[in-house]
């Protein structure tokens, strides 16, 4: 009996217990009602059958215990607990339910999120790789630009430099009188103007079929004549570049250098006339480049300068030639045979040295005119001067003395050596073979005589005139040969004398 009631009393506290568990839940809170409700009945029941048992009521507490038997107070309290039971295990799955949807949630979340985080972080990477690129690349840039910068100074400066040497360099072209010159304040200024250049510069010959060496520097590879026609700047009239690798030909006057070389020819024209060829090469055989525009842009302003230079040197030299040189043979006139003659029995009084003068005269000229023509006379007259004037040194001169004479000084020469020469240059006259109109003229023959410094006279006219003497007596010996003024030197033997 004592254990019934411990019983009971724990089954009322495992009942407020359950309330506790269920207050949340209206329906639960029902049935426990319910369940409590049954079980109070119950209990009262079982009170009432002790109670009757112990009084002595056996019959009514075993009446009352079979009527609970067969009663539906036990199933009431079943369904009661089933119903609880079901419920809670509905209850149960919903929150199951509820939690794996709370679950494959907060899975779907988070998956969202890791997702959404590493997109974000792999935005923020592209975003600062970009940034970091951008940043290279500007950086990069602006190094470019420096390096840029830096060389448009480097190329201003040199600019600079370059405008000043050519300023100085014309400067020095333009206080020159003569081609000499030129030839020894030019180069100078080329080398450092092009340091990695070999380089000449050419004069073209009066016939115009040569090109003569006037001046080269930093070898002496330079052809010293050539024909244009051996050059292309020339025969184009344009620059010419060739460069080992490029299609355009090597010049044939750059024999010497071979096929490696790179070489640029600019023509030196001045009014409208080529003067001359300026050449650059290298045989390192370097070719295209910022370097090379530069070179044949300098080249070309230099070739602009020198050319027009030469040009003038030219013009004053051929105005001064006019006036000093007659105009038909082109041997000196007479007034300048005043200025020179002075000048050289000066010299040859001052460095005691020898001197000849020779008076030349054409035989029978005014016959040969008679006869073929005074134009024919004047290209006879021309032809004999010529050949004078291309066969004796350097140092000698031949002037026009009056009609058909002529008068030559030949300077630092003895007598007897200077007989010899004017025997032979007799001598070739003889042989020149004329053509006028397309006939053939009859040969002609010169007359000298000579006389000498000291040996004949002291001054200028007295040996002139000792000169014109010894031209007489040739004259009177049969003509076509060389007579001296004394007898102590020895003349040539007399060529043959000749019909009058
Ligand atoms: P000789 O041998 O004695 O010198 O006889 P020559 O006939 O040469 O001498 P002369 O002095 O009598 O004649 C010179 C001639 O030269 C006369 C003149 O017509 C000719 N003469 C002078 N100057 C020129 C010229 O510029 N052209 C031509 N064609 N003839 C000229
Ligand atoms: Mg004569
Ligand atoms: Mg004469």
């Amino acid at each position: 009996m004592q254990i019934y009631y411990s019983s009971a009393k724990e089954a009322m506290e495992e009942i407020d217990a359950l309330r506790n568990f269920v207050s949340d839940n209206d329906e639960q809170l029902d049935n426990l009602i319910k369940l409590s409700t049954v079980l109070d009945q119950k209990f009262q029941e079982m009170s009432e059958a002790i109670r009757l048992q112990i009084s002595g009521d056996r019959a009514s507490a075993k009446e009352l215990v079979r009527m609970d038997r067969d009663g539906g107070a036990m199933e009431s309290f079943n369904a009661a607990i089933n119903e609880i039971e079901r419920i809670e295990s509905q209850l149960l799955r919903e929150r199951q339910e509820n939690v794996d949807v709370a679950r494959h949630a907060a899975f779907a979340a988070l998956s969202g999120f890791i997702v959404a985080v590493a997109l974000l972080l792999a935005l923020l990477y592209y975003l600062a790789t970009r940034e970091i690129k951008q940043k290279t690349l500007a950086s990069h840039e602006l190094k470019l630009l420096a390096d840029e910068l830096h060389r448009q100074t480097e190329d201003l400066t040199r600019d600079r430099n370059e405008i000043a040497l050519l300023n100085e360099a014309s400067s020095f072209l333009h206080s020159c009188n003569t081609v000499a010159e030129i030839a020894s304040a030019f180069p100078p200024f080329t080398r450092k103007l092009f340091p990695d250049r070999d380089g000449a510069v050419f004069l073209t010959a009066a016939s115009r079929n040569r090109l003569d060496l006037l001046c080269q520097w930093g070898s002496d590879d330079a052809a010293q004549h050539f024909a244009p026609q051996q050059c292309w700047g020339l025969r184009r009239g344009q620059v010419h570049i060739h460069e080992s690798d490029a299609a355009a030909p090597l010049c044939e006057h750059f024999g010497v250098l071979g096929g490696g070389a790179s070489t640029l020819c600019v023509p030196l024209v001045a009014h409208g006339e080529t003067v001359g060829l300026l050449s650059l090469w290298s045989t390192a055989g370097e070719s295209g480049g910022v370097d090379e525009r530069r070179i044949r842009r300098m080249a070309d302003m230099v070739a602009r300068q020198l050319g027009l230079t030469l040009a003038n040197i030219r013009l004053k030299e051929s105005l001064k030639e006019q006036t000093i040189r007659d105009a038909m043979t082109n041997a000196f006139n007479r007034r300048y045979l005043e200025v020179v003659s002075q000048k050289e029995v000066a010299k040859a009084r001052r460095f005691s040295r020898p001197l000849a003068v020779a008076m030349i005269d054409i035989d029978h000229f005014k016959r040969f005119n008679d006869t073929q023509g005074h134009p024919a006379g004047d290209t006879a007259l021309v032809k004999v001067s010529h050949y004078l004037q291309e066969n004796i040194r350097e140092s000698d001169w031949l002037f026009r003395y009056g009609g058909e004479e002529f008068l030559m000084i030949l300077t630092d020469t003895e007598p007897q050596d200077a007989c010899e020469r004017l025997d032979m240059l007799r001598a070739g006259v003889e042989q020149l073979v004329m053509r006028h109109e397309g006939t053939t003229l009859p040969q002609v023959t010169i007359s000298c005589g000579l006389a000498a410094f000291p040996a004949h006279a002291d001054d200028f006219d007295g040996i002139v005139a000792m000169a014109d003497e010894a031209l007489y007596r040739a004259k009177q010996e049969g003509r076509n040969c060389v007579r001296i003024a004394l007898e102590d030197c020895i003349a040539p033997e007399p060529a043959e004398p000749q019909p009058a």
